[in-house]
């Protein structure tokens, strides 16, 4: 096949799990493998994942723990946004995050129909102005939650507004005021299972944060520390190689005019696939470990680049656009910083035509 692929180095997803193990100790953790594991796959990476210990996953979506269960995984799956998915959740076994008591109700009546005991996690809202309960408002709903028939509150949890944690000021009292509910609750009796706030930046940057579950997600994928190797590569090979005199547009727009006769590369990947837009002459691809800079706009399914300078390139030569060659590399936060976006975007963004290999 002829178009873009992405290559997920599972090893890589191994180790820094390992990471998050060890900066962790050992506590549960919650792998974050929304929006298919950030581009990477939900199903290959979740198996990978369990089989090197993970107990839980955690989606956004309902549909997305169904896709899950469908291809026969079992450990438990945390659902951070959906509401009244009774029907789903019941059927496949899966742990809603709720917040607010309606829903709660709604879950309890069906699982008592059913005489079986729904486990739930309730969501307080510490600063991310987001879903949840107010840690006011959860004072007086989690105890009537709590009385609810059929229904066994598994977990608190919370979610830091600093991804990158780059001040811990605001996060700490996050913290602190998730701590102080948990400890008001618990003296009313209501003791949960478990408690978890930290993301990845969390998990490297903020012991404290730690509790005794963990839900780490970019830093899985390889992204937030030095330590971590990121996992996908987005490849492609040459499509044509052509020799153009100095002069000749490139692309749409002919935003680019060669200054010199040139050698140009077109590429079969394109924002279609993910590659933005505003890689437009700011691009560049590797190819024979060296780097080959974008020549006008990207296109919907192919960009041209200049491979004047790059010796012994041939058509079906082997391009990363994202990943490494030689001594050089190029990383999803690489892309981010030249298209104004952080690497979860660049990540979630490679396109559902390109086809994820595993290694
Ligand atoms: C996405 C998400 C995470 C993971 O965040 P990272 O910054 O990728 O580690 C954790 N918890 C919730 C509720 C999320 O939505």
């Amino acid at each position: 096949m002829q178009n873009a692929f992405a290559e997920i180095d599972l090893e890589a997803l191994s180790h820094n799990l390992g990471v998050v193990k060890k900066k962790t100790g050992n506590k549960k953790i919650i792998a974050v493998v929304k929006a298919n594991a950030y581009g990477h796959g939900a199903v290959e990476i979740s198996r990978r994942l369990i089989k090197n210990g993970v107990s839980f996953l955690g989606v956004a979506f309902t549909g997305e723990a169904v896709q899950l269960r469908e291809a026969g995984i079992e450990v438990p799956i945390l659902v951070f946004f959906n509401r009244d998915t009774v029907e789903e959740c019941l059927h496949y076994n899966l742990t809603p995050v709720i917040f607010d008591y309606g829903s709660a109700k709604k879950f309890s009546t069906a699982a008592r129909r059913l005489d079986r005991r729904q486990a739930i996690h309730i969501k307080v809202d510490t600063g991310m102005g987001r879903i949840g309960f107010s840690p006011d408002k959860a004072r007086t709903e989690i105890p009537r939650i709590a009385a609810l028939k059929n229904i066994y509150i598994e977990g608190l949890m919370s979610h830091f507004s600093d991804a990158g944690l780059q001040s811990k000021d605001f996060a700490g009292r996050q913290l602190h005021d998730f701590l102080l509910l948990r400890k008001e609750l618990r003296k009313k009796k209501i003791i949960f299972k478990y408690a978890h706030i930290a993301n990845s930046a969390a998990v490297l940057n903020m012991p404290g944060a730690h509790l005794n579950m963990v839900r780490p997600g970019l830093m899985l994928y390889g992204y937030g520390d030095e330590k971590l190797r990121p996992a996908l590569s987005l490849k492609s090979r040459i499509l044509m190689i052509k020799k153009v005199p100095a002069g000749t547009p490139v692309s749409y727009g002919r935003t680019f005019i060669t200054n010199r006769k040139s050698i140009i590369a077109t590429i079969p990947v394109g924002y279609a696939d993910g590659y933005s837009r505003k890689l437009s002459n700011q691009g560049e691809a590797l190819i024979n470990g060296r780097r080959a800079p974008v020549l006008g706009r990207v296109c919907m399914d192919t960009i041209m680049v200049d491979i004047t300078d790059i010796p012994g390139v041939k058509e079906d030569s082997e391009v990363a656009l994202i990943g490494s060659q030689g001594k050089e590399k190029i990383t999803a936060a690489d892309i981010a910083e030249k298209t104004g976006t952080i690497p979860y975007e660049v990540l979630t963004s490679i396109g559902q035509r390109v086809r994820r290999v595993y290694k």
